[in-house]
């Protein structure tokens, strides 16, 4: 079995308002709200996760929501963009449903032979809404409003800047197994996983003029991959250590188990099991509609709760 991660488990990212966030990523780009959650290193902000009607490994969407922190800054060391899979033939449906939303879109391009329509989320996040149809573990869903021969697929790639992208390219196929074999195109250079079935890239651009970037509103946080199972993790946790990162221990967040580093250009990384997934604490048919928390945060619900803006349903 080749060692090394199998494609991305979510993406996590710091949102502006809470129920602008809501209403963008649910109400206009039709994905599941499956977990109402809080940042578990500061409890009184939200942590919101959107992904297909299961919440399969592969499609997750997360936001910390963090008014209060200010724009990112672009930069090296960080992602820059995230591709989000959409089906063959929908571009021009989402440019319609787009233009209608607090969104801004850009012209529709070829990427490395894909069809490809840029999105700039409300708070500033940049999105790739990519045709593919490769196949992957997709549930649609029906309680949102993006009928599901249009709905986003689940995480297709990730773009980075970095400063210079040798040291990243060499630990990508080291320490997480991508392929060595790698396409160019203008000045980005696609690497791929080619394992797994989903969220199988990851692009570098090298810029060495442009300063570090730096997290806030609108910036990606971290960037989990899959592995399959515990055993998995800790062949990885071993080799991004071997590479000369600092990986954590193990950590585990009741959905899935994680491990963090750093790769080499600066940006977090985190490793995640695919299972036991979000059906563990809360029925499949209800995810998202109430406030799950740890079991070290529920004898302080009250407070929580208290601190925390109310959501209404995304229109
Ligand atoms: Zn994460």
């Amino acid at each position: 079995m080749k060692a090394g991660v199998t494609g991305l488990h979510h993406i996590t990212c710091i949102a502006g308002d809470p129920q602008e966030n809501l209403d963008f990523y649910a109400g206009v780009m039709g994905m599941r709200l499956v977990k109402r959650s809080v940042n578990q290193d500061a409890p009184t902000t939200y942590h919101l996760f959107y992904a297909d009607a299961l919440g399969n490994a592969g499609t997750d969407l997360t936001f910390f929501p963090w008014p209060e922190m200010g724009p990112g800054r672009r930069g090296t060391g960080l992602t820059v963009e995230i591709a989000l899979a959409i089906p063959p033939g929908s571009i021009p449906w989402w440019q319609q449903r787009l233009v209608e939303s607090r969104a801004m879109i850009g012209e529709p391009v070829e990427r490395f032979g894909e069809r490809v329509l840029p999105v700039t989320g409300p708070h500033g996040l940049r999105l790739a809404l990519t045709e593919t149809a490769d196949s992957r573990d997709f549930a649609p869903w029906s309680g949102g409003s993006v009928p599901a021969e249009m709905q986003v697929r689940g995480l297709h790639g990730v773009r980075l800047w970095e400063r210079p992208i040798e040291p990243t390219a060499r630990f990508l196929i080291e320490a997480l197994g991508f392929n060595a074999r790698v396409k160019t195109e203008e000045r980005w250079h696609r690497y791929e996983l080619g394992a797994g079935t989903s969220g199988q890239f990851l692009e570098l651009c090298e810029v060495p003029e442009e300063r570090r970037g730096a997290w806030g509103v609108g910036s990606v946080h971290h960037v989990a991959w899959r592995v399959p199972d515990d055993a998995a993790q800790l062949r990885v946790q071993g080799m991004v250590q071997a590479a000369g990162q600092h990986p954590t221990p193990v950590i585990d967040r009741f959905w899935f188990k994680s491990v963090y580093f750093k790769e080499p250009g600066g940006a977090l990384f985190e490793v995640a099991t695919d299972g036991p997934g979000f059906g563990v604490d809360e029925p499949l048919e209800s995810l998202g509609s109430h406030l799950v928390l740890p079991p070290w945060l529920e004898s302080r619900r009250g407070l929580i709760e208290a601190a925390l803006p109310v959501l209404r349903d995304p229109v």
